[in-house]
């Protein structure tokens, strides 16, 4: 059995924001043109995803019967990840958006610590900007953007897993656009680039490694776009949390000490069969 976690910011869907959960010590300026957002955003999103953002994904990874999937958000104890979810979880899927400095960072430390020992990451779209994300890769993550926009995705890796199903290239009639430069070390892998009709282009959908982790970083997924009901788009998100699933626990963190002489462990390795 895979244990998925989908974390999940919620921010904009609540239409609700809590100032401690926007951003410590935000502007009052700041802070109510993040309340006219939210409240537009939030209307679009329920149009668009009547049962939240996060609902096509959790159905997709369900389906699986090999996938036990749970879901949680910011607004819940511990900012959605208590120590004993965290512990339990093989593939973290993240998005989040105007909310990334009301995560500790704390927390993101745990985050960080777990995918170095094995666990999956997925970062989806926003989560670019995202203190996970961020902090696994060591980079800022920026990238240029614009809202509702053409997208056409080109599959440049079909061998690889996350592209299984995938052909050469899909489209989307309405993503919001993110083009280079994009601030991130160099993937190990380009499974997906992403044209839009601005001319700009993205390295759409990357993966790295990190310790005995492996992260995905995928861009389709803006609130008001239907991108989540793509059943490419779904597709490439379970196929990334099954390529992302743990090969082996890496249990303890700290570098093994050795006290013995090379001349000791010489001799030791000439006793060994
Ligand atoms: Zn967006």
């Amino acid at each position: 059995m895979l244990h998925v976690t989908i974390w999940y910011e919620y921010t904009q869907e609540s239409g609700y924001l809590r100032r401690d959960l926007v951003r410590p010590g935000i502007s009052e300026e700041d802070f109510r043109n993040f309340e006219f957002y939210t409240a537009q955003a939030s209307e679009k999103i329920h149009q668009v995803y009547p049962e939240g953002l996060m609902a096509p994904i959790r159905k997709a990874l369900e389906a699986d019967p090999q996938m036990q999937v749970t879901c949680a958000t910011l607004y819940d104890p511990d900012f959605g990840l208590p120590e004993e979810l965290l512990e339990h979880t093989d593939v973290l899927i993240w998005w989040a958006h105007i909310s990334h400095d009301a995560v500790p960072d704390e927390l993101v430390k745990r985050i960080v610590e777990r995918i170095q020992k094995g666990m999956g990451f997925i970062a989806l779209h926003s989560a670019h900007k995202s203190k996970p994300f961020m902090s696994v890769l060591g980079a800022s993550g920026t990238l240029r953007w614009r809202e509702g926009d053409f997208c056409r995705i080109w599959n440049t890796a079909p061998a690889h897993p996350i592209a299984e199903g995938i052909p050469e290239y899909f489209e989307l009639e309405e993503e919001e656009m993110y083009g280079e430069v994009f601030d991130i070390p160099a993937p190990d892998e380009i499974v997906f680039m992403s044209w839009f009709s601005g001319g700009e282009l993205l390295r759409s959908g990357c993966t790295w490694t990190r310790g005995y982790g492996k992260v995905f970083y995928f861009q389709p997924g803006h609130e008001t776009s239907p991108s989540y009901h793509n059943p490419y788009i779904l597709r490439i998100i379970c196929n990334a949390v099954k390529w992302a699933a743990p090969a082996k626990w890496r249990n303890e963190m700290n570098c093994p000490n050795i006290l013995q002489s090379p001349e000791m462990l010489r001799e030791k390795g000439r006793k060994q069969p």
